[in-house]
């Protein structure tokens, strides 16, 4: 049976990536230090018995013995990850080179999901793979995106030089069910405050465009790439419809039937102006693309929030 190890297994990414592996029969070894994760995410796969779960900070090295590593752990949020600026590089730099260390040692295939916001505020539109991306060195956001693109440097390097089996995914804007009420970012925030009649709060005029991907779908996209034999580069993915984010305010506020007003809010620094991935190698290499729209991922989504809110009248 194959062994796989999912750093930030706790989180909403790698908690659904547990379960979904687990329904496959594999192996998993789950460690989370629990920053951004949650528990509650994965309390339910504890009686597994194939499940196991590690409390650990990857910026501390981890002896396991492991076929495969979805490296994910790095909190995504920017009030999260910039929470603690230089605990972010560190599980950046120095978790990846843990976690790289392990898959020389066990030889293991890793695949690191690193991010778009490695492309900054892009200059280039959609954003294809080969975009070295317009990023501030020096700026608030900084700490995740030179930290990410120090670990796909590290990634690329183990393979250059030890001949690491290695996979990038450079992961845009994902949400869905599993996400923490106080996550921070654009759909959880809201969502929640669409379901409690408050105010949504748009940064800046709202013009501002990101693409939204549903959970699943990033799923089958990160799982596809690990499965993948001959590529080595990162690979976008994400859902390459773009939308404004005061455009996503309203079809919330209408889909909730919420009475919130919106309000705006000062935009934070370094904001990317526009974001959309160019998916054309994920479609031709992998063979995949999102299925689920918009509308769609956002019922599924409210209705998790909904009954994490206790919202739900059927309780
Ligand atoms: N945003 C907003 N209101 C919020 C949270 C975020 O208007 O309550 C904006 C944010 O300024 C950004 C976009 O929504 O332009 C997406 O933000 P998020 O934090 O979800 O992700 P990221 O900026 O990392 O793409």
């Amino acid at each position: 049976m194959e062994r796989i190890l999912i750093t930030g297994g706790a989180g909403f990414l790698g908690s659904q990536l547990c379960s979904f592996l687990l329904d496959q029969k594999k192996d998993i070894i789950c460690t989370d230090n629990f920053f951004s994760g949650d528990k509650e995410n994965i309390r339910h796969l504890f009686s597994h018995p194939y499940f196991e779960l590690i409390r650990h900070d990857i910026i501390h090295p981890l002896f396991v013995e492991v076929d495969k590593i979805y490296h994910l752990a790095c909190p995504a949020s920017p009030i999260h990850y910039q929470y603690n600026a230089i605990k972010t590089v560190k599980t950046n730099v120095m978790g990846t080179i843990n976690m790289l260390g392990l898959a020389k040692r066990t030889q293991a295939r890793i695949l690191f999901t690193s991010t778009s916001e490695v492309y900054g505020d892009p200059e280039v539109h959609p954003q294809p793979e080969a975009y070295w991306g317009h990023v501030n060195p020096i700026g608030l956001r900084s700490c995740y995106d030179e930290g990410k693109r120090v670990a796909e440097t590290l990634m690329m390097d183990y393979h250059r030089q030890n001949n690491v089996d290695i996979k990038i995914a450079r992961v845009f804007n994902t949400y869905g069910p599993k996400m923490a009420v106080k996550d921070g970012r654009v759909i959880s925030n809201f969502i929640v405050q669409a379901l409690k009649n408050e105010p949504l709060t748009i940064f800046g005029e709202g013009r501002q465009t990101r693409s939204f991907c549903y959970v699943t779908d990033m799923l089958q996209g990160i799982i596809a790439l690990m499965e993948q034999d001959d590529l080595r580069g990162p690979i976008n993915l994400g859902n390459p419809k773009e939308h404004t984010i005061l455009e996503l305010a309203k079809k919330i506020i209408h889909m909730t039937g919420s009475s919130s007003p919106i309000i705006h809010k000062p935009l934070p620094s370094d904001d990317p102006v526009r974001r959309c991935p160019d998916i054309s190698t994920a479609r031709k290499k992998l063979g995949w693309e999102p299925r689920v729209g918009l509308e769609e991922g956002l019922e599924k989504t409210i209705r998790y929030f909904k009954e994490k809110l206790n919202l739900n009248p059927r309780k």
